[in-house]
Formats: C-alpha cells, structure tokens, sequence
C-alpha cells in the first residue's frame, strides 16, 4: 500500500494573515497621512476589527463569493482594510490605477465586471471622469477628508458603524480569488491579473524571507509604491503577516513629506520606482543635515532599472538600496537582488556589479531564458527572453484566450524582458522587448546606456530610445534631464561613455529636456518618446 499524507489540508488564505493581526500583532500600529497632511493613526486591532466590520458589510449587501468590489484609492489605512475585508467577504479586491486616463479606467471597470467601487472622497473628481461609462451597483466613498459624503453614495464610516462586529470571514477554496490588478499598459492594452488566496499567502511568505526582502516585525514599513500598483509589491500584506508597522504615504508623494515620514517614524524598510529615489538622493544632497534617518533604511527599488549611481549615492549616507524585478503577471517577486553570505566578502566593487543585477529567481519561482535557437546558458553573456513560471506567477490573462505571444506551450509565461543570467544564478535585465535597439544588426542595451548616463555627476535622469536611422536601421538617442544648476554638453557624455561601450554602442544623438514624459506608475514612457524623435535630422545621414 502507497502511504497517504496524514496531514490536515487546511487552505492557506488572507483570512488568516487577518485573524493573526487581530490576535497576535494588536498594538501594533498603522500611520497614514491625510490629504490635508495630518496623521491618522490607529492600531492592528483596530484594523481587525474594521476590516471584518466591511465585510459584514458587503456581504449584506449581496456580494457572492468570486464577486469583484474595486478600489479607487490612496496608500492608506481604509486602503489596508479593503485588502482584507473584501477577501473576507469571499469577494475579489480590484484596485484601479488612479493615474489611468479615465477611458482606460472605464475599459477595465467593465472588462472586470466591478459590481462595487469602495473610493477616496479626494478621488471623486476623477471619478466624475468616467462615471457616464460605468455602473457600479454601489458607490461607497471614504470620508479622508473629513467633509460629509455627497449625497447618493455611501459613507463607508456610516456603514462600518452599522456592522454588528459579530462576522465570521467566508470560508473559501485556497484557489479561489482574492485579489485583481490590471497591467498598466505600458505595452499593449491593460490585461486582467487575477491572484488567489494560496499565491498571495506563498508569496508573502517567501517575500518575508531574509534572503528576499527580509522583513519582520522589528520593521516599519513605508510602502511608497501605490497599492494599485502589483499589490504595492506585497508589502501591505507582508506588513500585516509579521507585525511590522505601517506607515502610508496618502498622495504626498514628493521627496520632502516622504522624507519627513521616514524620520518622523522611523521608517527602515520602503519601496518604490527609481525615479522617486532620484530626488530623494537629490534632496539629501541638497541638505545632507536636514532629515536623520534610521541608519540601514532599506529601500527596494524596482519597476524599472535602478541605476548604479542610485546604490552609491545612497551608500554615502548608510542608506541600503535593493531590487527586484517583477511584473503584475508575478505577483510581482519574481527575482530578488540579494547578496549571499559569500559574496559579501567580495571587493566593494564587485558586490556593486552584483547589487546592480535584477538577482536571482526567488525560491519556489523557476526562471530561463530563450533565445532563437531555445534555452541560452547562464555565462553572464547570453542574451534571451526571460521566462518564468511558479505558484504566483499567472498562467493566463482574465477572460481572454491564452495566446503564445503570452505563454509558451509547455506553460511557461513569456515576460516581454530580455536579458541574461550570470553563474550566479543573477539575471541582469537588458531590455523589454519592444524597447530594444537594432542598429546596423546589432543589438544595443538601452538599460545599460541610461544606467551609464546616469552616473554622470550632471545627469539627473536619462532614458535612451531606438531612433530610425537611414543608414544602420536604428540608432540610440539619449534624452537627458541635468541636475537643477549643472550642466553638461553631449560631447563630454559621449566621452564618458567611450570609456565602457564600443564606439558603434554609445548614443551619437543627445537631447537635453526638462522631463522625461512617463507612464501611470512611474516609468519612462518609450512609445511617447519614440514617437517624439520619430523624425530626429540625423547630420550628414
Ligand atoms: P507594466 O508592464 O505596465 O509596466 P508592471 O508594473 O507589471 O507594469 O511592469 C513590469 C515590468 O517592469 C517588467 O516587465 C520589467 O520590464 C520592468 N521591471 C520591473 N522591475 C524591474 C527591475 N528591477 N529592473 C528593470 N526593469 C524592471
């Protein structure tokens, strides 16, 4: 006889992450900043307590399990509790991009079927945008600011008011939904990405391991990245599991209120796309005495390349960058920037050239490359496309067929990334697909130029773009933002980079611009730029 597993088959889901925080991390304590700035603060237990109060809610109001209630919000408590309380309704959260246009907010309200929307009174206005193109059932709109709620929607404070606080969590399959986000569409149209309790549940413990982004309940967590946004990398979940206080941005964003946030809270881990990082390095330099933060903050960047300069900058002031590389598709951990005990006895210059790298798959994700002619070694050389496949990474988009520019036939998902991976196991990302550059045959990495670019003491932010070119079908351009009140000319960045790239590698084009225009979270918008330089006058071509 073939023995049988005796253990319990106890399905992992949110609803325990909820009863945890209840139970064990009471007093812990949630901050969030207010539109009008102020700091509302309250603890785990009374998140428990709330979270469940919607939830109650939401299922007298007749949501069924599988039903989709979305989100249109801020980083911040009220937030937080929608990630637990419409699980807990049986109900799948599904947190809309408040920086979409409102068409694109229109077309994914309907294409997910939202039967309720739970949104911030700030938020109204935009939803006024594409309110004649959607209908949701109900509109129930949190209070922040304090004002009464127009009339014809819900208060959310009135009705968590009215809930008995007698609710048990439904009872759902560990495959069943929790969780929806759609891609933001930098490269096609928004695609619907539906986790389920056991992802998010595999996820957050593997997100929360030391060798991932080590976060326990001696931590503050400031998620800078927008809950609408791949889940806020996970954070908000992996803040609840282990007890780690949480400190949430609201919509100031700037460098200077998040700056006062972390040392006003003593913040030690956050997270958030590069561009923000910029000026916060460039606010600390700024006025290096100004902000005492907590020595060893840890700061995750990701979404887009970080540059090399970023981890040095920071360095300078015992602040830690890390990165991860990730999509909507992978929860988003996909891989994880992480040094081994044995490379941090490498030289300092060594760890850079692997801190810099996207890192390794993280544990239970497989990762491979594919080029032309299949499966490319991991010789730090080799360039394909990076696949993937895992418990938390999606094997399909949300009603639309599975198609094998997405998926491959042996069920692996196709990223659209390209890069390569070193004996160590580190993938170094090079390009998105569609953002790689061809010139006279040869492929050139924007992703290095513009790290490259932005070393370059003068250089705020760069991103490098294919330009057609008459004679080698396609040349890189570099458009340039220079830090306030330096200077530099194209030539000398075109020297700087002589010394690292091959001369037919470096940019012979440079602009230098006042901003890099950018997609809704954060990231520099390639087509837009494309087609700003479409018709760039070569010289003599
Ligand atoms: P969108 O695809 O609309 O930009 P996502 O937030 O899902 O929305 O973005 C995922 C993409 O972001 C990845 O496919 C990759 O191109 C890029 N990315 C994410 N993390 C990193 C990183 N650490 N370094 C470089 N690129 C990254």
């Amino acid at each position: 006889m073939t023995a049988v597993s005796t253990m319990m088959r106890a399905p992992l889901s949110l609803n325990h992450f909820l009863d945890r925080a209840g139970r064990y991390h009471a007093d812990v304590e949630i901050v969030s900043r207010l539109p009008d700035k102020s700091l509302h603060r309250h603890k785990f237990r009374d998140f428990h307590r709330r979270a469940l109060a919607l939830a109650e809610v939401l299922v007298e109001a007749g949501v069924q399990p599988g039903d989709r209630v979305a989100t249109l919000s801020w980083n911040h408590y009220a937030h937080l509790e929608c990630y637990f309380g419409i699980p807990a309704a049986g109900a799948v959260m599904h947190n809309l991009n408040l920086r979409l246009f409102p068409h694109d907010l229109a077309f994914i309200v309907n294409h997910a079927k939202d039967r309720i929307l739970i949104v911030d009174d700030v938020l109204l206005p935009l939803l006024a945008q594409f309110s004649k193109d959607v209908k949701f059932e109900r509109i129930i709109v949190v209070p922040l600011t304090g004002k009464p709620v127009p009339a014809g929607y819900d208060d959310y404070e009135e009705l968590l008011r009215k809930a008995s606080g007698r609710f048990e969590p439904v009872v759902v399959d560990e495959h069943a939904p929790c969780g929806m986000c759609y891609t933001s569409g930098t490269t096609g149209h928004p695609k619907g990405v539906v986790y389920s309790h056991r992802s998010t549940v595999l996820h957050t413990l593997v997100a929360a391991l030391p060798g991932a982004l080590r976060v326990s309940d001696a931590d503050t967590v400031l998620p800078v990245v927008p809950m609408f946004h791949a889940n806020a990398w996970g954070l908000p979940y992996l803040a609840v599991f282990v007890g780690a206080k949480l400190v949430m941005p609201g919509p100031h964003l700037d460098a200077d209120s998040l700056l006062d946030l972390f040392e006003r809270e003593a913040v030690t881990v956050t997270g958030g796309v590069p561009t923000i990082w910029l000026s916060i390095l460039q606010t600390l330099r700024n006025q290096p005495e100004r902000y005492r933060l907590k020595p060893g903050m840890r700061m995750l960047v990701g979404g887009s390349a970080a540059p090399e300069s970023l981890f040095r900058g920071f360095d300078e002031f015992d602040l830690e960058v890390g990165t991860a590389w990730g999509m909507t598709e992978t929860s988003p951990l996909g891989t994880v920037s992480a040094l081994t005990a044995a490379m941090k006895s490498l030289s300092q210059e060594q760890q850079y050239a692997l801190r810099v790298k996207q890192g390794r798959a993280a544990p239970l994700v497989e990762i491979r490359l594919v080029g032309e002619q299949g499966e490319v070694p991991w010789d730090g050389q080799s360039v394909g496309e990076i696949q993937v496949r895992g418990p938390w990474i999606t094997g399909s988009y949300h009603e639309m067929p599975v198609s094998e520019s997405s998926f491959t036939p042996d069920g692996w998902l196709r990223t659209g990334d390209v890069g390569c991976i070193d004996e160590h196991g580190f993938l170094r990302l090079t390009d998105r697909t569609k953002d790689l550059i061809k010139s006279g045959g040869e492929w050139i990495s924007s992703v290095d130029l513009e790290n490259a670019i932005m070393g370059h003491p003068a250089v705020l932010e760069a991103a490098v773009i294919a330009v057609p070119h008459p004679r080698w079908a396609e040349r890189p351009l570099a458009a340039i933002v220079l830090r306030p009140g330096m200077s530099a000319t194209a030539e000398e960045i075109q020297q700087s980079l002589s010394r690292t790239f091959a001369k037919w590698q470096v940019p012979d084009a440079y602009d230098f611009v006042a901003e890099i225009p950018r997609t809704s979270t954060g990231k520099f918008l390639k087509t837009k730029l494309r087609d700003m330089y479409k018709d760039w006058a070569w010289p003599g071509a």
